[in-house]
């Protein structure tokens, strides 16, 4: 198979758009928000635009398996119970709905922070949300969410492959769950990705610990942070600190290569997308 690869990209004036979005760049995977990723309210997907978004899609070639939608950034599924936590887990729900609605297949939600109470409290709280997000009728829920891995920052649930499986673990409809693993944050949370060594290192972490099979979806992205610096700061490819050498080899690595990669890089004078997908494509061996 190909390999399909991509970036987030922007919905503005309507989700259809992020399709000609992800086309124009030559963008063979995307992700997109589903809404406003800094607010709470979401305005419902009108009939047209959810038909716009499918048809172009269908037109474009790119693979309903290839699209990924992110979580908004103020849920936090792992606090303690409350206000918050009831506006998270009914964020979590509409967003189900809402890839459900588009036909997208993956939901990538970052796990959020226990906010002092502790990680088993964290994890009990993620658990909950994600049991009572899922319970909705099989038939119609679709989605399988992704959990994806974070840099490790104070009080963040999910920082390790470990707690991964163990949040995996205590969830009941395994099939769907799964993982999203993002390069950065694997190296600012402290595992090496440098060199062909430590990535394969990594890749038999990932095996032994979290189990190749929950694996759904990558995200590429080098970091401006160092090693263990906790940081998420997302570099260019090959220009940050985990640099060309180590993301060369996690991109050609066999556990992957049939997985939808996706690039969260940031656009400034140094590169656009354009650069960053060519250096990417450039790297697969081909
Ligand atoms: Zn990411
Ligand atoms: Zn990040």
């Amino acid at each position: 198979m190909d390999v399909r690869v991509g970036f987030h990209v922007s919905i503005a004036g309507g989700i259809s758009n992020s399709v000609n979005n992800a086309k124009k760049l030559g963008c063979t995977a995307f992700q997109i928000f589903s809404r406003n990723p800094r607010g709470w309210a979401a305005k419902p997907l009108l009939r047209e635009e959810v038909d716009s978004f499918k048809n172009r899609l269908c037109e474009s070639g790119i693979e309903k398996t290839a699209v990924v939608v992110h979580m908004p950034y103020l849920p936090n599924l792992s606090g303690p119970p409350g206000e918050l936590y009831e506006r998270s887990v009914k964020t979590l729900i509409e967003e189900m709905q809402r890839c459900n609605l588009l036909g997208i297949s993956y939901l990538v939600i970052h796990l959020g922070s226990h906010m002092g109470g502790g990680s088993n409290s964290g994890i009990d709280q993620l658990v909950n949300a994600l049991t009572v997000a899922s319970a909705g009728s099989k038939s119609e829920n679709k989605v399988i969410v992704l959990l994806e891995n974070n840099v490790g920052q104070k009080n963040s649930v999910g920082g390790t492959l470990e707690e991964l499986r163990l949040i995996l673990d205590r969830l009941d409809s395994s099939k769907q769950f799964g993982v999203c693993i993002d390069t950065c944050h694997l190296f600012a949370s402290g595992y090496d990705l440098r060199t062909k060594e430590d990535v394969n290192i990594i890749f038999e972490k990932i095996k032994a610990i979290v189990g190749m099979k929950e694996l759904k979806i990558v995200h590429l992205n080098d970091s401006k942070g160092g090693l263990g610096s906790n940081l998420d700061r997302h570099e260019h490819i090959g220009l940050g600190s985990i640099g060309v050498e180590g993301l060369t080899t996690f991109l050609n690595h066999r556990a992957i290569q049939a997985l939808p990669i996706i690039m969260e890089t940031p656009i400034d004078t140094t590169r656009g997308d354009e650069q960053n997908l060519r250096v990417v494509l450039d790297m697969i061996k081909k």
